[in-house]
Formats: structure tokens, sequence, C-alpha cells
């Protein structure tokens, strides 16, 4: 999982770095709204920790912003405000949620696991590439209709890879994605994964590209 924090008080930003670093997560820092606004255009975060009292203007800002780049990017509201009305006011501007300061590391990765398990936008469970029909919510997939046989794993990439439909998924995102953290993982086993998932979807007229020392695309085939 890769995310962006948006956070202006550097002690806490090495902080929450330091912490998340240690469950596999990467950070990548933006210590104002501007520099957030270009890293978000990477397209390559699964989610957003904002705080608001940012050196120009208020974090709130930045979600209609982040938004319009990518509708369904999970965004969670780090704030020293935290009465009811600001955690009202952070939910109506569109946050996923809002976790006020002080807050356990603990309770930030159960917030941020379920912002995660959430489908991107409510009505848009299902995700369709070529023939493949994939429901985010029942994590089923089909192709023209007919079920698909999967396994644990390669659904586990496939959901990743659908998720991300068009874009370039980093290998060490798929690898998190199917492999749990204490699950050893032979050096080839993803691709053995990645070439299974393909004949399945021989059908499906979808292609899962190969982008040679990065990743993985899925794509409708060309
Ligand atoms: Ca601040």
């Amino acid at each position: 999982m890769r995310i962006l924090l948006v956070e202006d008080e550097m002690n806490m930003a090495a902080a929450l770095t330091a912490a998340l670093s240690r469950h596999d997560i990467v950070v990548d820092h933006a210590r104002t709204l501007e520099i957030a606004e270009e890293a978000c255009r990477s397209g390559v975060h699964d989610a957003v920790l904002l705080d608001r009292k940012l050196p120009d203007g208020d974090g709130l800002s930045l979600i209609p912003v982040l938004r319009r780049e990518q509708a369904g990017l999970p965004i969670i509201v780090l704030s020293a405000l935290g009465s009811p009305d600001h955690r009202v006011a952070g939910l109506d501007h569109g946050a996923d949620d809002y976790l006020a300061k002080p807050f356990s590391t603990d309770e930030l990765l159960a917030r941020l696991r379920a912002v995660m398990r959430r489908p991107a936008q409510i009505g848009e469970s299902m995700v369709n590439v070529g023939q493949l029909r994939f429901n985010l919510t029942e994590r089923q997939a089909d192709v023209a209709g007919e079920p698909l046989d999967l396994t644990r794993r390669e659904l586990l990439a496939l959901e990743i890879l659908v998720r991300r439909a068009g874009r370039t998924v980093p290998r060490s995102a798929l690898e998190e994605a199917v492999y749990g953290y204490d699950d050893e993982i032979a050096s080839n086993s993803l691709d053995a994964h990645i070439s299974r998932l393909r004949r399945k979807l021989s059908t499906a007229g979808v292609e899962i590209h190969a982008i040679r020392g990065l990743g993985y695309l899925l794509r409708t085939a060309s």
C-alpha cells in the first residue's frame, strides 16, 4: 500500500512515516496543499492522510481537488481540530473518515483498512474491463456471465489490478495484496499467479501487461 501523507509538522510526519513503514506501507510526504496536489497527480496512491492546518490553507479544501483527480481515492483527515463540529465539517467535505489527534497507530491502521475495504463509490462496486466483470463487494469475477474459478491469491491479485485498471500496479503492491506479511514469497510466484490469471482470462478481452521492472497493468485487449 502506498499513501500520501499531507502534514506540515515534521516530527509528526516522521513518526507516522516510521510507524506505517513498519507495516510495509510506503509513505510519500507532502508538507503543503500545493505539493500534495502535485503528488496526487501521479495516481500511485491508495489513500491520503490529510492534516487540516497547513501553511497554505485548510486541508479540507484539498478534498474536492483530489476527488477530481481520483474519484474513489480514500481520504482520512487527521487533525487536532477534533470537536464534533469539526468532524462533521470534514465528513461533509467528502472525507471518508476523520481521526482526531492524538491517535494510536493501531487505530489509524484499522481505519485505513476499513476505508480500503469500501468499494470506490456506492453503486460502483461493479467494474467492467472488456468482457470481465468484477464485483468488488462480493469479490466475484465473471466473463460474459460465466463465473471465473479463481484461487484466493489469483482473486486478490485480480482485485487490485481491476481496482486500478489502466494504471500500473507496482509489484510490491501486488505482493502485499496477495501474500500476508508472514508468508514466504518465492521470487517468481507472483509471476506464476499472473500467468495463470492470463490463461483464465484468455476469452475476457483483457490483457495483463507486464511493465518491466515496475509491475503489471490490466487493460482492455487492443
Ligand atoms: Ca498542521
